[in-house]
Order: structure tokens, then C-alpha cells, then sequence
């Protein structure tokens, strides 16, 4: 199979093996050009290992520390005439890195949301690593079946209190256009809670507790984004922010109940870029083009692998956090920082449909973009009749 990308709205429906594979590749030279990272983890899970900041914090984990690590993700395996997913493939060139260097490491594919996926991670440590003694939760998904009442709930990204109008940039079309989204009702913001919030976070942690699994001062961390005035409205003051605020109070019941274990809860804090999961919401590919050009510009630019990195190195495993008054770790200083902001606020006012790819870094968002499909990657020959069965 010759594989070029299907891109439909804010995303590829399909994705190339080998593109991916190099894309891991490069993440994990990346993380060992950083030489000895010292005392870290030795028994890590990854609650939605395949792509993203979930991919970037177990290759950091293994590549960086030499870690064991147990992936859970939901990726669809390829068929003969369909390819399977970028996670899929993802996942796949982990696990040949890491067979390569004798590093541990198995990947359960299943919905995380499920008691039942919980359980069989539960029987890998057991068997495998006996304790963790990280936990990382990198969830995104638009929906979520709560195991309790087998209810399922999705997600909405809207403004919450009164609509809001602002300019977004369609990927699809090429525009630059003004949209206006109509505030969220309070089913939708409770919704939205059940599925980012931290609810499932916490479920993962009293699981893993009750089973045994929790090493003495076991660290876990959920992903945020909090950003500034720019992306309050639609993402931190917003239904998806008000699931975030969740993930501090889930903080600090996982610290409440493991005290005697002295688990250390805290979320972390990431800068916007371009993820699977950041395509969707409306505005980020306007902001996030934009920001590419002010952070490049100034030399602060980073990608998942990079801000992982910092976390783990800095924050989680060095001694040099930035912690804020809610206990949470601060990597996205280079991004939320006033100068920064203010650039990008001056370029957010100019920006019309005439001047987009003027003022912004839009080719550098598209090909990262492309890139997380495995597309747009140098060196890849994508010419070339693949067989798209690649497994772990
Ligand atoms: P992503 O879409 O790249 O990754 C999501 C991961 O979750 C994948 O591994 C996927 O397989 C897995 N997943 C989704 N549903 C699942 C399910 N039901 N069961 C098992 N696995 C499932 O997303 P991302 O951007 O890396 O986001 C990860 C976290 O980081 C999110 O909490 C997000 O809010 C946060 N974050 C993202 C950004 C950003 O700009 N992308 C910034 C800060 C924080």
C-alpha cells in the first residue's frame, strides 16, 4: 500500500508506519542526548501512552531512566486496506526500540475508562513489576462510560457563563473567519467534568492502591492546560477548563487517602501545541500558529518531547519545580509568560484572512500536524509500497 495522508477537518484518517516509527526515532534520540538523567523511575505506568505529552512521558521514562513501562491507549490495529492508527504505529516503534535495548515494556490496548483494563493492568504489575512507582495520566478523549452506572458521557468545548466571539482559522477552508459559541448549559459543563476531569484519575489511583500496587512514594501527575486571557474563554475559563480544575481537587484526595504511602499527587501544567487532541478545539490552531512564530522567534519553542523532558528532569525527578499556589507543576512559563503573551496578543489583533500566513507560523503547524500521522517527515519515502501489518 502507497500511503499519502486523508486529512478530513482537524483530522487524518490514516497514518504511515514508518513516518511514525521515526518520529518516535527522533523523541528518543532526543531524550538520550541528554546523557545521565540521574535517580528517576524504575516501574512506570502511562495512562494513554501512544501519542502526545502520553507517548513523549513513557519515552522519557524509558529511554531517559530505563524504566520499565505498561501503556494503556485506544488505538485501532491496521487491517489489509486500511491503516491503523498513528498511536497504533506509535506504540509499535516503541516497543522494537525498547526490545532493542532490553528495556520492559507492554502495552494493553482497551478503553482506560473500563474497570476491566484497570484490572488487567493491575495483573501485568503484579506479574511483571510488582509496584509502581509512577503514574502518569494523559487522557483525551471526547467521551466517557462511567464503569459505575455504565452511563456515557461526552464532552463540549464551549464557553461557560455567556458566548464568546473570536476569530478561529479553518483548516480545512483556509479561513480566517470570526466564530461565536454559545455558553455551555450546566448538564454540558457537569458532562464535560465526567470526562476530563479526575474523576477516572483518582479511580486508576484507588484501584492500583487497593490492589497493592502503589510503591511507597509513588508520584503521579495529570496533564493540564491552563493558558492566558487569549485561550481563557474557550479552553481555561471554558467547560474544558472547569474539567481541569477537577483534575486539583482529584489532587488532593489521591494525597488524602495515600498518606500513609506518601504518594505525591500533583497535576502538571503543559504549553499549547499541536496534538490529535488540540486539533479539535476551536481557536487552538489560530493561537498555536501564532504562538509557533512568536517562540520560535525568540528561541523558546518546544515540542512534547521537550516539555516532558523538563517535567521529569526539573519538576517530578530534579529539584528545581515551579510549583503554583494549587500544587501544580508550572512548564508552560515560556509560553504564558507576559512578554510572550503580549507579542502574541499584537499579532492575535492584526490577523486577518489576507495576512494569516504572513503573521503566523502556519506551515510550521501544518507539518506538525502532518507529522503526528507520520506524514512530512524527511528521510521518509512516501513512494514507497508498504505493508500496512505492523503489531508489537
Ligand atoms: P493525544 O490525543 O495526543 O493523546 C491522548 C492519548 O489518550 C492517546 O494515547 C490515546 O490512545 C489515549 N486515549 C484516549 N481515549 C482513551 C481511552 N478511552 N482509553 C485508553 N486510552 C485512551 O492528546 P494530548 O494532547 O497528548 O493530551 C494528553 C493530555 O495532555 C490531556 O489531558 C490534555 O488535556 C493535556 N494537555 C494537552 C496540551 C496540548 O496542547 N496538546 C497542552 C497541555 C495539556
Amino acid at each position: 500500500m502507497v500511503i499519502k495522508p486523508k486529512v478530513r477537518g482537524f483530522i487524518c484518517t490514516n497514518a504511515h508506519p514508518v513516518g511514525c516509527a521515526k518520529s518516535v526515532e527522533e523523541q528518543i534520540a532526543y531524550v538520550k542526548s541528554k546523557g545521565d538523567l540521574g535517580a528517576g523511575p524504575k516501574n512506570v505506568l502511562v495512562v494513554g501512552s501512544s501519542t502526545g505529552y502520553g507517548l513523549a512521558s513513557r519515552i522519557t521514562s524509558a529511554f531517559g531512566y530505563g524504566a520499565n513501562t505498561l501503556g494503556v491507549c485506544f488505538e485501532k490495529a491496521p487491517t489489509e486496506r486500511k491503516t491503523g492508527t498513528a498511536g497504533w504505529y506509535n506504540t509499535a516503534a516503541f516497543h522494537d526500540q525498547a526490545k532493542a535495548e532490553g528495556v520492559y515494556a507492554q502495552t494493553i490496548n482497551g478503553d482506560a475508562f473500563s474497570d476491566e483494563i484497570k484490572h488487567q493492568a493491575i495483573e501485568k504489575i503484579k506479574a511483571d513489576m510488582g509496584k509502581v512507582d509512577l503514574v502518569i495520566y494523559s487522557l483525551a478523549s471526547p467521551r466517557r462510560t462511567d464503569p459505575e452506572t455504565g452511563v456515557t458521557y461526552k464532552s463540549t468545548l464551549k464557553p461557560v457563563g455567556q458566548a464568546y466571539t473570536t476569530k478561529t482559522y479553518d483548516t480545512d477552508k483556509d479561513k480566517v473567519h470570526e466564530v461565536s459559541l454559545e455558553p455551555a448549559n450546566d448538564d454540558e459543563i457537569l458532562n464535560t467534568i465526567k470526562v476530563m476531569g479526575g474523576e477516572d484519575w483518582e479511580r486508576w489511583m484507588d484501584f492500583l492502591r487497593d490492589a497493592g500496587v502503589l510503591a511507597e512514594g509513588c508520584k503521579t501527575t495529570a496533564y493540564t492546560y491552563i493558558g492566558k486571557e487569549l485561550t481563557w474563554p474557550i479552553y481555561g475559563q471554558a467547560t474544558i477548563g472547569k474539567a481541569k480544575e477537577d483534575l486539583d481537587r482529584a489532587a488532593a484526595a489521591i494525597i488524602g487517602k495515600n498518606s500513609d504511602l506518601l504518594v505525591q499527587a500533583n497535576v502538571s501544567s503543559l504549553k499549547a501545541l499541536v496534538t490529535q487532541a488540540s486539533s479539535a478545539i476551536p481557536v487552538m490552531p489560530l493561537y498555536i500558529s501564532l504562538i509557533y512564530k512568536v517562540m520560535k522567534e525568540e528561541g523558546t519553542h518546544e515540542g512534547c518531547i521537550e516539555q516532558i523532558y523538563g517535567l521529569f528532569s526539573q519538576c517530578l525527578f530534579g529539584n528545581s519545580a515551579t510549583l503554583d499556589e494549587a500544587n501544580r507543576y508550572r512548564m508552560d512559563g515560556k509560553e504564558t509568560n507576559d512578554a510572550t503573551q503580549a507579542k502574541i496578543k499584537v499579532l492575535w489583533d492584526q490577523v486577518t484572512q489576507e495576512n494569516f500566513h504572513e503573521l503566523s507560523d502556519y506551515e510550521g503547524y501544518h507539518h506538525e500536524f502532518l507529522k503526528l500521522f507520520g506524514f512530512d517527515i524527511d528521510g521518509v519515502d512516501y513512494e514507497q509500497d508498504l505493508d500496512p501489518m505492523v503489531s508489537w
